[in-house]
């Protein structure tokens, strides 16, 4: 009689880490379903490719005076002769490394007049993946999934 009664107690203990292993599980599917999604519906690109885009669409030129240029406005130094530089639409110019890091930092616009250097999506794109470097939600999502399960037994015990 009390291996018995010992041996449903144990029964009932496999049971109820087994269905605890299943909800983790299925979270755990929900989450990676979840997240596939969203991945998919987001379409971003690594700096790598934005910094091509950029290259592709003003090409780094090397400063002659012949440009009707004298100076880099964002960090307000001269230009010289065979500095890399980029000329925008906007027939402004920059050095290369300078309009870089600001088109990285800011919105793609120029620093000085605010034409657009880059499509919105680009931009949006890139942003995107920067965010998601800093936010990352899913880990929260899972807690509250867990604890709203959690609760949910208890208000039926109680
Ligand atoms: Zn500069
Ligand atoms: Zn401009």
């Amino acid at each position: 009689m009390g291996a018995l009664s010992k041996f449903i107690s144990h029964l009932y203990t496999l049971t109820i880490i087994f269905f605890t292993l299943l909800i983790l599980e299925i979270a755990i599917l929900v989450r990676s379903v979840a997240g596939l999604n969203l991945n998919s519906g987001k379409r971003v690109i690594t700096t790598t490719q934005y910094l091509k885009l950029i290259e592709q669409k003003n090409p780094t030129i090397c400063y002659t005076k012949k440009l009707n240029a004298t100076e880099c406005s964002v960090c307000l130094s001269d230009f010289e002769e065979g500095d890399k530089i980029r000329q925008l639409k906007c027939k402004h110019t920059f050095h290369q490394g300078c309009l870089d890091k600001w088109l990285q930092e800011y919105r793609a616009t120029c620093p000085l007049c605010r034409t657009k250097v880059l499509p919105d999506d680009v931009v949006a794109s890139y942003h995107r993946l920067r965010n998601q470097v800093q936010y990352d939600g899913s880990d929260a999502e899972l807690i509250f999934l867990l604890s709203s399960l959690q609760g949910n037994t208890l208000h039926r015990f109680f």
